[in-house]
């Protein structure tokens, strides 16, 4: 069976990848040596995998059980890495809150959460702008610490190949890290459950989470009382993803499986493309079609039905369950009008994917200083239509796509913590768009548990 599984699928998988320079890749670097990337790459091609093709597999069945309602996906992190902020605490942080979030959303939601990083590695941005221009002078955007400088001079906005080594080196010291904390120790469900305690209590305006957080440690007690002891509440599983846009290092680290013959992208166990790189003939959307990891894509409020069927069609053309996660990120203002339509079209076609919410997105906008920020009630109304949306069309909410640091930043309008556009500059940190912080990070966590719990009681 393996064998024939190879002649027929294999050559065919192996001619796509082959095919990916030819397409039309949009969002690249304009690299200004050609030959230092050559150098590059052939030097990303000799190193290790990050990831190895089995977690990838793991994570696609347990996105196959999303797909089919069974669980709920949490999938957060930085908007964009960089290599100053990838420390210990930040990581550290980060995973703090992602596990929070996850044990409050376990309870809403009585289905397993399927905890994946937006880490180690989402190091590269695309740009509505080639440019970017300040007081008269231009130069071009930044595009993530992958390819050039934060800092507003020439020299540092110039595109530098090299820096995709450090994204390795970098991303593979944040692996380790979370690999670490989460089969380590940090994991451990009555601590994680202690800190969501601390949340709780700390805070006036957190008093109606209370009840929740109370009959969460009502569980716990029950379960320690029977003797309940399972691994499961030391450790999590914990995988990582980011946007698949710079395709000389995607296609570097991508790599034929041992065991299957087939290949995939191991610079980490989930990718996505991006809502301006969705070309259905574009070179990302060939390159995700070539890999065997599970993979997502975005949906802005301009998918059409027939496009998110030809995305089925070309991603996911053996309907493997879990292969093809949607996120869809319409605003919050869009997301009742623009989502029902694709949903019900996808439905009736058979064709069983994930669908995931990401309520950042399309709710951004420039406060009045310039800094792109976001509400975190326009947020949360996402959250709501998105469920909404679903319950509508009897379809399953699968989980969400966040912004988020473990940081105490002032990014995001709103919260109990009331920053207001007077607060941004405070603690702006962001390389790119607004997170919201550890703070309304919990925050929305027992919120989306509330609609979760409110459905599942029914
Ligand atoms: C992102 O996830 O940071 C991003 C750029 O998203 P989108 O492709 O949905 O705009
Ligand atoms: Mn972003």
């Amino acid at each position: 069976m393996r064998s024939r599984l190879r002649t027929h699928f294999l050559r065919p998988l192996r001619r796509t990848l082959g095919r990916v320079t030819d397409r039309p890749a949009a969002q690249q670097p304009d690299w200004p040596d050609a030959a230092v990337v050559a150098e590059v790459v052939s030097e990303l091609r000799t190193l290790p995998p990050l990831v190895f093709a089995g977690e990838c597999d793991a994570l696609k069945e347990r996105l196959g059980a999303v797909a089919r309602g069974e669980a709920f996906l949490l999938q957060g992190g930085d908007c964009a890495e960089t290599f100053a902020a990838s420390t210990a605490d930040g990581i550290r942080n980060t995973i703090k809150t992602l596990l929070q979030m996850a044990v409050v959303l376990t309870y809403g939601a009585r289905v397993p959460v399927v905890k994946v990083g937006r880490i180690a590695g989402q190091f590269a941005k695309p740009r509505s702008s080639g440019m970017e221009t300040r007081d008269g002078v231009s130069l071009p955007s930044y595009r993530g610490d992958a390819v050039n400088g934060f800092d507003f001079t020439p020299e540092s906005r110039i595109p530098d190949p090299r820096r995709l080594l450090r994204v390795y080196n970098t991303s593979a010291a944040t692996l380790n890290l979370v690999r670490a904390f989460t089969q380590g120790g940090l994991a451990d469900l009555r601590q994680v459950h202690a800190w969501n305690q601390g949340f709780v209590r700390g805070n006036g305006a957190h008093q109606r989470y209370e009840a929740m957080a109370r009959d969460i440690d009502r569980a716990l007690a029950f379960m320690h009382a029977c003797g309940v002891d399972p691994e499961a509440f030391r450790t999590v599983d914990f995988y990582s993803s980011h946007e698949a846009l710079l395709l000389d290092y995607e296609r570097a680290l991508t790599r034929t499986d041992s065991r299957t013959g087939l290949p995939y992208d191991t610079s980490a166990h989930l990718v996505w493309v991006g809502e301006r790189t969705r070309d259905l003939d574009g070179a990302h959307i060939e390159f995700a079609a070539g890999i065997s990891n599970p993979v997502a894509v975005k949906l802005g409020p301009t998918t059409t039905p027939d496009e998110a069927l030809a995305l089925i069609e070309r991603l996911n053309p053996l309907r493997e369950p879990g292969r093809l996660t949607f996120v869809s990120r319409m605003g919050s203002t869009k997301v009742r009008d623009a989502l029902p339509a694709l949903v019900d079209k996808v439905t009736a076609s058979g064709a069983l994917v994930g669908w995931v919410c990401d309520p950042m997105h399309g709710n951004t906008f420039e406060a009045p200083d310039g800094r792109k920020t976001r509400r975190f009630d326009d947020v949360i109304d996402e959250v709501l239509g998105f469920f909404e949306v679903h319950r509508a069309l009897g379809t399953h909410p699968g989980g969400l796509h966040m912004e988020l640091t473990g940081d105490d930043v002032t990014e995001c309008l709103g919260g109990s913590g009331g920053i207001g556009e007077s607060d941004l500059p405070i603690r702006y940190q962001t390389a790119c768009d607004p997170r919201l912080n550890h703070q309304q990070s919990l925050e929305l966590a027992f919120l989306v548990a509330e609609m979760l719990a409110s459905h599942s009681d029914q």
